[in-house]
Parts: structure tokens; C-alpha cells; sequence
């Protein structure tokens, strides 16, 4: 599933490349044919992103489209969007929507939500939606009041995505590594600094990742080549690796919030 590094890297993408613009909006499958309908020929303002949650504002509509400013996204396992020059070649596979603008296309296949929402909903989902390290507003005291108050395994809080929008599996492998925290570790038990370093190495990893369009949690001062050089596997440290990076032990690999999660248990006591 794409971490928040990559919706806010497509938003940004999706802005540069189709805000202002009046689109053409369709939906080659047909499941968003209905909606699709309210929003051709308006104006996209912009899109944002929050954590794993992508939003479409259009300019105000009337009449029949009044109440359809907003459209949301959420990718999913399976949801991918493809970017093309226009002319666009002929849809592939499912395509729930294409939206068409001046000079590029976008098709979106296989999101797990793509739906117009009221402001009321827009908000409700915010609300339920935890601090984002991405944004600019982001109030970690909000994050640490419920990570200092929960038993739950600091590894299942990272990907709970009311607590911190956006961080996923790759993510929190990498950054407990890094921070030396064992991922069972109860999130009460951490110290105020532990969670500290673990914000701020959050906002940092999370800024690389829409910078390079990829997950990069290695040392890019020691890394002996470009960024975008590096393979997968010289990316990470931990994150489905058999040996520790650091001391050459043995990675434990298991089932932590319904994903495998990896630790090393001689650097992440
Ligand atoms: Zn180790």
C-alpha cells in the first residue's frame, strides 16, 4: 500500500499538472459515471493530501452540482493512478476515472474509495484522521497524548492511521530501527525524548520520501551514490532484510497489527 510519501507526492503531482484547468471528468468502468457527471467541464482548484488520503477541490458548482466539491481517493492495496500526454491512449483495464486536462491525462484504477463528499463527511473523516508529519499544522502533542496513554505495541501505533496519518509498513520498520526501539515495545513506556526523535525522524523520512518519490532511510551522505541510484535493497535497513545492517544479526520477521513486521532484537532492545 502507498505510504503517505506517495499521495503527497501525487498531489502535488496533480496540482502542478491540473489545477486552474477545467477538466473533463469520466469514468471509463462506469461505477463513477453518476459523479463524474456533476464534475466535467468544472474548474479543479487543487488537491490534498492527508496521510494515506488523497482530495479534489473543484470550484463551487450549481444547482445539481452544488454539493459536489470534493472529491476523495484512497488507493489501497490495489489502486494506481497513470499519468499520460494527451491525446491519452484508450483506458486499460478498469479505469474508475479519468479526469482530462489541457495538456495531460490522468486514469485512476482500482482505489478502494473514490467518492464526492459533503463538507460534513470531509470533516468527520479529518477528525478521525491522525496528526500527518507532512503537514506544515501538525501538532505532535496530539500524537504523543495518545501514544503516552496506550498499552498498545508501538509498532501497531505507527500504523494505526488515527494516531499518525500517513506512516505505513515500510515506515515503521525503518524508523523503530533507527530509533533502536523494540517494536513491542508499549507505547506508554516510551520517554517523552524517544518520542521526540521519533516525530521528528518521521517529518524527515517522510520529506525524503515526496522529495526522491521513494522510501529512503539510509545515511544519503554515506551512501556512495545518487539517491536515485540506489536499489530497493540499498534503500533500507531492516525492512525485509535477513541480516541487521548494523550488526550483522539475524532479522526476526512476524505478524505485529496484520503486517510482518522486522526488527533486529539485538539493536532494538
Ligand atoms: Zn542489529
Amino acid at each position: 500500500m502507498p505510504e503517505g510519501h506517495t499521495v503527497h507526492r501525487l498531489a502535488r503531482d496533480h496540482t502542478k499538472a491540473f489545477a486552474g484547468q477545467k477538466l473533463i471528468v469520466d469514468s471509463p468502468q462506469g461505477r463513477f459515471a453518476d459523479e463524474a457527471s456533476l464534475l466535467t467541464g468544472r474548474k479543479m482548484t487543487n488537491v490534498l493530501a492527508h496521510g494515506k488520503h488523497l482530495f479534489y477541490e473543484w470550484s463551487p458548482g450549481r444547482g445539481a452540482r452544488a454539493g459536489a466539491n470534493l472529491v476523495h481517493v484512497h488507493l489501497g492495496l490495489y489502486g494506481k493512478f497513470r499519468l499520460h500526454k494527451n491525446p491519452a491512449p484508450e483506458p486499460r483495464g478498469a479505469v474508475r476515472v479519468r479526469m482530462i486536462g489541457t495538456e495531460k491525462t490522468f486514469d485512476l484504477n482500482g482505489p478502494t474509495r473514490c467518492e464526492i463528499l459533503s463538507k460534513a463527511d470531509y470533516q468527520k473523516l479529518l477528525d478521525r484522521l491522525g496528526q500527518d508529519p507532512l503537514k506544515q499544522d501538525a501538532d505532535p502533542e496530539v500524537v504523543w497524548n495518545r501514544i503516552s496513554k496506550s498499552r498498545a505495541a508501538i509498532g501497531t501505533l505507527l500504523l494505526n492511521q488515527s494516531v499518525i496519518a500517513g506512516l505505513g509498513n515500510i515506515y515503521r520498520a525503518e524508523i523503530l530501527f533507527l530509533l533502536g526501539i523494540h517494536p513491542e515495545q508499549p507505547g506508554a513506556s516510551l520517554s517523552r525524548e524517544q518520542f521526540d526523535q521519533l516525530w521528528q525522524l518521521s517529518v524527515d523520512l517522510l520529506a525524503i520520501g515526496v522529495r526522491y518519490n521513494r522510501i529512503i532511510t539510509v545515511d544519503l551522505s554515506q551512501a556512495g551514490k545518487p539517491a536515485s541510484r540506489l536499489k530497493r535493497d540499498e534503500r533500507l535497513l531492516v525492512y525485509k532484510k535477513t541480516r541487521c545492517t548494523e550488526c550483522n544479526a539475524k532479522i526476526r520477521k512476524w505478524e505485529l497489527g496484520a503486517r510482518t513486521m522486522y526488527a533486529c532484537e539485538k539493536c532494538q532492545k
